[in-house]
């Protein structure tokens, strides 16, 4: 990289601009706008180069066990772990978010490094298989990874939306190119410095800053793709990377629902609206974004939730007992307001907050709820990523469903009832990727379940044995011992043609023949 290092063993960090005049960008603290640091834009060859020193020293990593390579991402969690105080500032300092939600990335990210150690050794050995011709042949499965991974991350969880991706990728055999946010590259920075620390040969991790042209040259480079930010760019990710012909998995955008029936606990429906639409000031891609609640337990509800928002405190100050954070950009805010005039316009009613809280900060926004909304207003249809829950009252669990699905996005949502079993009914009518029974955020943190949307919410799933076999490749091997074989021209000699033929009629009544 061709600018000045200072702090940083890949250098990228740097405290005061490149003398030479090299392009770089600005990194601000949302809250306070103070400047953080400057990192390079690095262009197609510097990216190139990048990729470069990530393919050779892949052969090595691959070469080591999936059980080295777990412990190695082990070790490098209980780092994250031992100095989460420091890593949580600079997540808070490029985010602006909550001490609570700086802590719950870090959490996040070190248990899913333990559920690799635990569990990707046995998901990656190679497995035997039936072959065409039992007892003669013998047939294997082994699971190889891509080569380069190049790993593309958003701002609004830099550390967690980064690297649940970025590990199992590594634990997998692959190296990496990762490409962090413009407005959030030091999490990466200080999580990729830690990953030397714990014995991971620097050049197996390679970070690149930048902004999208420094994405797509990422593209151009790699293997495979791992790619988290909005549907806009979802799409022209694909494209690049599908004229290269390599594989990829997006996590997109979301526009979630939560169902709310009669026979619901309205306490815990309430409040957990409050925690899933506020989380990260709302802008997470899992976060509650539409209410679909019916009539009988209507009002209740809005008094409930209104009891509930009074409550929270905002605030940029330290603690756990802050709910809501900052804002991250103020083209984020802009968007919250034009979804909440829009649906003013069109004759929503704005029940609580709604203002920007400048005495907070530049980029505080105050929790808001919307009732009387329709899917013809943007806070229905488009990705709010804001601190807004838009509420519709429905007729019944039937109507819920109808509407819940009414949407170009299917990422994840949620139903409050008393009733597990039509809960669980109800939600395998829903089209999400996942669905929470009195519960939000489903997904996050429970490593073993696979994690990714539907319809324009992305393709491909994170976490679980499925998120770490995205990054293989399987390749088959067929051992013939030879037994009783003869030299033949065509591939049914006569010993063949009747082995086949027993085997067809075996084959009827024993399963796993
Ligand atoms: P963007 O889509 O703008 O950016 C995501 C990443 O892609 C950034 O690193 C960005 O770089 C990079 N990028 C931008 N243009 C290109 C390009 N042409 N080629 C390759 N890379 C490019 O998303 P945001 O960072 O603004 O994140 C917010 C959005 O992400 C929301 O819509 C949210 O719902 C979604 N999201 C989805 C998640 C999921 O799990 N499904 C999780 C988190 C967010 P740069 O920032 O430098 O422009």
């Amino acid at each position: 990289m061709a600018t000045k290092q200072k702090g940083s063993s890949n250098g990228v960090k740097q405290v005061e601009a490149p003398a030479n005049g090299a392009p770089q960008l600005e990194i601000r603290n949302p809250v306070t706008q103070e400047l953080i640091g400057y990192v390079p834009i690095h262009n197609a060859e510097e990216v190139r180069a990048a990729a470069e020193r990530a393919r050779a020293a892949q052969p090595a990593w691959e070469a080591r066990s999936a059980k080295e390579r777990a412990y190695m991402l082990r070790c490098w969690g209980d780092l994250l772990w031992q100095k989460r105080a420091e890593l949580m500032r600079i997540i808070r300092s490029e985010t602006g978010k909550n001490e609570t939600g700086a802590f719950l990335e870090v959490y996040g990210v070190h248990t899913a490094a333990l559920w690799l150690y635990h569990n990707a050794p046995r998901i990656l050995r190679p497995q035997n298989r039936m072959p065409l011709i039992p007892v003669i042949q013998r047939a294997k499965v082994y699971f190889k990874p891509h080569g380069v991974v190049g790993c593309i991350t958003p701002w609004n969880y830099p550390l967690y939306n980064g690297f649940i991706d970025l590990i199992p990728a590594l634990v997998a055999g692959n190296s990496i190119v990762v490409k962090p946010s413009e407005l959030s590259p030091f999490t990466t920075q200080f999580c990729v410095d830690l990953m030397v620390q714990a014995g991971i040969p620097k050049e197996v991790v390679q970070m690149v800053t930048g902004d999208g042209s420094t994405g797509a040259a990422v593209i151009d480079n790699v293997d495979y793709v791992s790619f988290t930010g909005s549907t806009a760019t979802g799409r022209k990710v694909a494209e690049r990377a599908a004229k290269r012909l390599i594989q990829y998995t997006l996590e997109l955008g979301g526009k979630d629902p939560m169902i709310v029936l009669e026979d619901a606990n309205l306490e815990l429906a309430a409040s957990g609206t409050i925690r899933s639409a506020l989380e990260n000031s709302g802008q997470a891609c899992v976060s509650t974004e539409r209410v679909y609640v019916t009539a009988p337990i209507y009002d209740k509800y809005i008094e409930r939730l209104m009891f509930y928002a009074r409550q929270i405190k905002i605030g940029a100050g330290d603690g756990f007992d802050v709910d809501m954070g900052s804002m991250t950009h103020e083209r984020e805010v802009k968007r919250v307001e034009a979804h909440i005039k829009d649906a003013v316009e069109k004759g929503a009613e704005l029940v609580y907050g709604g203002q920007r809280r400048p005495d907070l900060g530049p980029l505080f926004i105050e929790p808001t709820i919307l009732t009387g909304v329709t899917h013809d207003m943007d806070v229905m249809r488009e990705e709010t990523f804001g601190p807004v829950i838009a509420i519709m009252k429905v007729k019944d669990a039937d109507e819920a469903v109808r509407m819940a699905n009414d949407s170009e996005y299917g990422l994840s949502g949620a139903i409050f009832t008393r009733n597990l079993a039509r809960g669980e009914q109800l939600a395998r009518m829903l089209r999400n990727g996942d669905i929470g029974i009195n519960r939000t955020y489903a997904v996050a943190g429970s490593h073993a379940l696979p994690w990714g949307g539907r319809k324009e919410s992305g393709l491909g799933r994170r976490g679980g044995p499925e998120g770490l076999l995205r990054y293989v490749q399987p390749q088959s091997i067929l051992i013939d011992t030879t037994i009783g074989a003869i030299p033949g021209l065509t591939l049914l000699d006569t010993l063949t043609f009747n082995t086949l033929l027993v085997l067809r009629v075996l084959r009827r009544y024993i399963p796993f023949l």
